[in-house]
């Protein structure tokens, strides 16, 4: 059950609900990305991903999503950082890749389309892990020399880490919300990640922490003690190092199944194990 009340955490009352404000133009470009981040985008449901773009946002561009596409969606691109300039969001999903041949869109490479885009942006946000912090493309060997968003934005654009794999909806929605009603970015941590989603720990905030705190371990996946559903430390959970709101907002899924937590948010989690690999305790 979730306990996450959109209003209180980016601060906004009834009188800024209802008066009538300029819906936030936002454009999306995705990199290296599996779309992970934008189907969580198009998720939520507090409020709801159709309540945020009926009358907060105005998505003016996303490969994935706009209705035009070809010629006619990168003209329409164009026009909005004339007819914008200053005001738009830029949100990236996924990697850079080293060299431009990599990934090209209208035949140009990404890299420099997100660079001629941050440009006249009000703020960039990077969402998911991918962007962040390099994410999947980056790991191992790395073969497409992927970097993260900071990597290539000017240092003058205001830029914030929306980390996750993919990020929570709510996080995603929220985030670009705080810019609508506020018309900055919420207060960002050291490692530029919004604070009020990513101040504390899964673990700090987790229902299963009441068994950490007696002691009270599965030793693997299918023994008595995860069928009572005891702390998973010992099966490697990473709750404990990885900054989250998954359970502090009440949408943890993974613990909840009975996984322990992967750490999808913090920087270079798929070198140490991601989604398949063999848990490192
Ligand atoms: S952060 Fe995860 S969900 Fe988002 S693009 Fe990267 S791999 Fe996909
Ligand atoms: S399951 Fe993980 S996050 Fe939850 S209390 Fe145990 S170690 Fe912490």
């Amino acid at each position: 059950m979730t306990q996450y009340n959109w209003l209180e955490a980016i601060n906004v009352n009834e009188d800024m609900l209802i008066k009538t404000k300029q819906r936030l133009p936002v454009i999306w470009i995705s990199a290296l990305d599996c779309t992970g981040c934008k189907e969580a985008f198009t998720r939520s449901f507090e409020p709801t991903t159709l309540d945020t773009i009926l009358n907060f946002i105005s998505l003016e561009y996303s490969e994935l999503l706009s209705v035009a596409s070809g010629d006619r969606v990168e003209a329409h691109k164009e026009s909005i950082f004339e007819k914008y300039s200053g005001e738009y969001i830029l949100a990236i999903e996924g990697s850079i890749p080293g060299s431009d041949e990599f990934l090209m869109i209208g035949g140009k490479s990404v890299r420099e389309k997100i660079i001629h885009a941050a440009k006249r942006a009000k703020a960039v946000i990077a969402f998911g892990s991918c962007s962040a912090w390099g994410g999947i493309p980056a790991a191992g060997k790395n073969p497409t020399n992927a970097v993260d968003i900071r990597a290539i934005i000017p240092e003058e654009v205001p830029v914030a880490l929306v980390p996750g794999c993919p990020p929570i909806p709510e996080v995603i929605i929220g985030t670009l919300l705080h810019v609508h009603f506020h018309g900055k970015l919420p207060e960002l941590d050291k490692k530029l990640r919004p604070k009020v989603y990513y101040q504390t720990t899964v673990h700090m905030a987790c229902h299963r922490k009441p068994y950490f705190d007696q002691k009270l371990f599965a030793e693997s996946y299918d023994d008595e003690g995860a069928r009572k559903g005891y702390c998973l430390f010992k099966i490697g959970c990473k709750g404990p190092t990885a900054f989250n709101a998954c359970e502090s907002m009440g949408y943890d899924r993974c613990i909840s199944a009975g996984f322990s937590c992967i750490g999808c948010s913090e920087r270079g989690f798929w070198d140490k194990g991601g989604f398949y690999g063999k848990r490192k305790k």
